[in-house]
């Protein structure tokens, strides 16, 4: 593992590491890989600028139900949070 960096919340050590990311436009989702450098110690991630510019394309692409490029997996589905639990 190559190390690249310190986390800016625990100052712990980054591991560049291939990621699965959750991209949201619109009423879509799409499951992206990506590289990122994440904090073994409290799960912090940064994404390189094409990265990010990539996961905005996708958002922007999803958001206009312009899907035909992408793989369906299945559906999404949202779990709503249930009621307070008395006890
Ligand atoms: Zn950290």
């Amino acid at each position: 593992m190559k190390t690249t960096g310190l986390s800016h919340i625990c100052g712990g050590a980054l591991v560049r590491k291939r990621v699965e990311k959750l991209v949201h436009g619109g009423d879509h989702t799409a499951v992206v890989e990506v590289d990122a450098e994440v904090c073994e110690h409290c799960g912090e991630r940064l994404y390189s600028v094409e990265t990010v510019r990539r996961m905005e394309d996708i958002r922007a692409k999803l958001a206009m139900r312009d899907t035909s490029e992408f793989v369906p997996i299945g559906q999404t589905f949202q779990v709503k949070q249930e009621g307070p639990t008395a006890g």
